[in-house]
């Protein structure tokens, strides 16, 4: 496994070459990956095995508990590079797995046996000043993607962690502390393109079907997106943040503190973001805003939080690319286990799990429990298979662990907290928090109806199953 010391080095070896005309503006991050001479390069991708020296960083996830060891990894540099891999999965008939930035929980960017497609060569950005629309490889990170952005006054709403997949997270809906002012990434989308399970290439352009899968639907079911259109927004000014800390809670603590952050969220203004986070005894509730510090609704969060926390820290407001850099977290690999804990729409929803949960993040150290805010922009309605646009808050069970002593007990434990959310009637779950152990995932992360569309269009796009992964759309019958 690769050391976080070497992954920097990985990082500070990629080359960023900046170009400008009078309308675009361009930009290149390519991971540098040497020659080898077990290694089989065709035009626009080169085929690595495992015993290549660059098949280690080519695999690498953040999932460090991982251990799933592709057949191939074809590293594509090219849309043609991206057909030539898949006539080489057919000709052998292997499964293909689509590999971006390797965050999903599950590992689902890589199969065993099989043959993996790396975007992470296709790096390219490209802002028109004049839209503001950004074309994006599908390689591309969030950090790179803000860095750009931000340099030129615009700004993707995104997620939090740096080194998150730009297509993985728009394929699945894409939040963050953004979304309920300006909606999820995946609403930002206005034209992918797709090399299809069969080798053809697709442009949204001329089948509108493919921009709707691609909104919440798209993550590794029917082919290898290469690149994306956005509209992107003027980046805000400023951004704001408070922290407050309650320590050594027990479970009525839990719940009244629990309570009041949904009572009190409820009135926040859309430019504002929070995120109630369960650690052992400790809750830690964040709030930002991108609006005015002193909106009555944030005001009144911050009043009524004050009163039942011991300790409150206030961020001094500061330009987006600092505020952005301190959620940017730990590039990994990570051993962990994360999993959608469902969609809410109150606390109603979640109340009946709450002391099965609170007990488990009680009793084992290194279980974390969090909601965040949805709502706002995200409620509008987008034509896109992002199926949850009713439920205002979005739970998230976690567990990290540095042995594997500690890491069953911890599986156990998010296990349970699985059951309790389940008997508790909670049935949505976020398709890029994906969990193996949700029974009927088709419907928790699609809806029963846009799940049965995604399955037409599984036909039309992969009509063989060619691109596949233990929770991908299936074939109808
Ligand atoms: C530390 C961490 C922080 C996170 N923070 C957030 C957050 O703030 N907001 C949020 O919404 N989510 C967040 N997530 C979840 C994240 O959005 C998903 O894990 C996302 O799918 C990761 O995308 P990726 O490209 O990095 O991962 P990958 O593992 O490479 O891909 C994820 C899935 O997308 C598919 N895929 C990737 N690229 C393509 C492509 N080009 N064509 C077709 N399919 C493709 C893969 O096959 C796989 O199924 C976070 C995850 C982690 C681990």
């Amino acid at each position: 496994m690769p050391t976080r010391r070497s992954f920097l080095r990985t990082s500070l070896a990629a080359t960023t070459a900046i170009l400008a005309d009078v309308s675009s503006i361009v930009a290149n991050e390519t991971p540098t990956i040497s020659k080898s001479s077990s290694d089989v390069s065709v035009d626009g991708v080169k085929f690595l095995t495992p015993e290549a020296p660059d098949y280690a960083i080519a695999r690498k996830i953040y999932n460090a508990g991982i251990s799933t060891q592709p057949r191939v990894i074809a590293c594509c540099t090219s849309e043609t590079g991206v057909q030539h891999a898949l006539e080489r999965a057919k000709a052998e008939n292997w499964p293909v797995a689509v590999k971006a930035g390797g965050h999903s929980f599950e590992g689902f960017c890589l199969n065993e046996d099989g043959l993996v497609v790396n975007v992470s060569a296709l790096r390219r950005m490209q802002l028109d000043v004049k839209t503001g629309n950004l074309i994006a490889g599908a390689g591309c990170q969030l950090e790179e993607v803000n860095r750009f952005l931000l340099a030129r006054g615009r700004f993707l709403p995104a997620g939090s962690c740096g080194t998150v997949g730009l297509a993985g997270l728009t394929l699945g809906g894409g939040y963050g502390m953004f979304a309920r002012k300006w909606g999820l990434t995946c609403d930002h989308l206005r034209r992918v393109k797709m090399v299809d399970g069969a080798g053809a290439i697709r442009d949204s352009n001329e089948d509108p079907d493919l921009l709707w899968v691609s909104r919440g639907g798209g993550n590794g079911h029917f082919g290898i997106v290469t690149e994306l259109t956005f509209n992107t927004r003027a980046a805000p000014a400023r951004f704001s943040a408070w922290k407050f800390r309650a320590y050594r809670l027990d479970p009525k603590r839990a719940t009244a503190l629990l309570e009041t952050w949904f009572e009190a969220s409820a009135d926040l203004p859309n430019e504002a973001f929070s995120a109630w986070i369960m650690n052992g005894s400790q809750v830690t509730v964040l709030v930002t805003t991108i609006g005015s510090r002193e909106q009555k609704g944030l005001v009144v969060f911050r009043h009524r939080l004050a009163g039942l926390t011991k300790k409150a820290t206030s961020a001094v407001p500061s330009p987006l690319k600092k505020s952005l850099s301190w959620y940017y977290g730990d590039p990994g690999p990570v051993y962990f286990k994360n999993a959608s804990a469902g969609y809410y729409k109150g606390v109603a929803d979640i109340r009946p799990a709450l002391p099965g949960i609170f007990e488990e993040v009680l009793s084992f150290p290194g279980l974390v429990f969090q909601i965040n805010t949805l709502g706002g922009a995200i409620s509008a309605d987008v034509d896109g298979a992002y199926p949850h646009r009713a439920f205002a808050y979005l739970g998230e069970s976690q567990a990290y662990w540095e042995s594997v002593a500690h890491a069953t007990v911890l599986q156990e434990a998010i296990g349970r907290m699985r059951a309790h959310i389940a008997q508790a009637g909670i049935t949505r779950h976020y398709a890029n928090y994906p969990d193996l152990a949700f029974k009927d995932w088709p419907t928790a992360y699609y809806g029963a109806e846009n799940y049965a569309r995604l399955q037409q269009l599984k036909r039309r796009y992969d009509p063989e199953n060619r691109i596949r992964h233990p929770q991908s759309v299936q074939l109808p019958d």
